[in-house]
């Protein structure tokens, strides 16, 4: 079933879901699961499914340093296959321009169609690790915008080299993301809507929020983008604090402010299991006030271990 009719179903009561990242290539789906399954009680309508870009990684040999680019985490549209056969349950694959050419995409979507998954998310990606700023792949898309519209085309028939008269082409959910506190290379927010706005004007049919911390934040993002006319489903996305570590990571790999609240609770931690109960209270705290204020869908980032979001998700749904 599509997002949009999940939310539309669920009669204006927020639904739970959350998002997991494929394990490092060679691991066993099983630890998976083992994470999944203590939040399957919550009755998730969907599950998202992270894709990872490429990276360089170094092997030595003969005294050399040889360079190999490859993806550490591949596998998941076979996970999203998995996890709908496991669990009976909307799976949403992230699909990303970066590291991808249109051919590849259209192969991946039409994979999509066989599998019977319905809802994609459409990512530029990031830059590479060594990569100061997001180059597109040769034969790929630059932005989000094109990779929507990409998948439009699908939904109306039109491959890249074939346009098929037939009832069976696609029918894409297309999800995308926004970013309350901006995207880091935007030059200001509004900038930023506008491009949000695009994204929707070429397909998109609900947006997906970057996490932040500050209530206040996602609430004005959400206005300004209603005012200027962005209709659809904003789902906000909620990552629980649950190491010290992350009041460094997450500013800089997300370019998001944390509230001196939650740091100098953080930074009064002894323990990491310390840190981890704060950021679950904290997670708690915004959850139940978007909840009152009608979010349609509260999605968690659940990287690893699920224990964190279980305990969110018991206090609300
Ligand atoms: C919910 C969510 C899930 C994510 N999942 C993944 C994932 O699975 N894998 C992954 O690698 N990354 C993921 N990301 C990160 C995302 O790929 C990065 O934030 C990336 O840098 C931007 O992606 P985007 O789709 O927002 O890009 P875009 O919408 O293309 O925007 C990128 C930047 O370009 C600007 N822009 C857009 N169009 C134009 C234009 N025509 N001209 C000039 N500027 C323009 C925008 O303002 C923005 O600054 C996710 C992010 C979110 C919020």
């Amino acid at each position: 079933m599509k997002i949009t009719d999940h939310i539309n179903n669920a009669n204006g009561k927020t639904l739970f879901s959350f998002e997991i990242v494929p394990p490092v290539k060679g691991k066993s789906i099983q630890e998976l699961y083992k994470n999944i399954d203590p939040l399957m009680e919550f009755k998730p309508p969907f599950i998202d499914v992270t894709t990872s870009r490429e990276e360089y990684i170094y092997k030595e040999k003969d005294g050399l340093l040889d360079k190999k680019l490859t993806r550490t985490r591949p596998g998941t549209l076979g996970i999203c296959a998995s996890l709908k056969h496991k669990y009976d349950v909307d799976t949403v694959p992230h699909v990303l321009c970066g590291g991808f050419t249109k051919e590849e995409t259209e192969y991946l979507l039409v994979d999509c169609q066989y599998l019977e998954i319905e809802n994609v998310m459409a990512l530029r990606g990031d830059a590479r690790k060594e990569e100061r700023y997001f180059t597109p792949t040769k034969g790929g898309h630059q932005y989000a915008t094109e990779l929507v519209k990409q998948i439009k085309d699908i939904n109306e028939g039109n491959y890249l080299h074939d346009s098929i008269e037939s009832s069976d082409c696609g029918d894409f959910c297309i999800g995308v993301a926004g970013y309350p506190e901006k995207h880091m290379e935007a030059p200001s927010l509004q900038s930023d809507l506008k491009r949000l706005k695009e994204k929707v004007e070429f397909g998109a049919d609900y947006v997906v929020t970057q996490m932040f911390f500050d209530n206040q934040k996602f609430f004005e993002f959400e206005k300004a983008a209603r005012e200027m006319g962005i209709d659809v489903p904003i789902i906000p996305g909620i990552k629980p604090i649950a190491v010290k570590r992350h009041l460094q990571l997450l500013p800089q790999v997300f370019s998001i402010d944390l509230p001196q609240d939650l740091i100098d609770a953080v930074e009064a931690c002894k323990t990491n299991q310390e840190v981890r109960q704060v950021g679950v209270e904290w997670a708690i705290q915004q959850s139940k006030e978007l909840k009152e204020a009608g979010v349609p869908v509260l999605h968690y980032y659940s990287m690893g271990k699920s224990d964190n979001v279980k305990a969110i998700a018991k206090e609300l749904f």
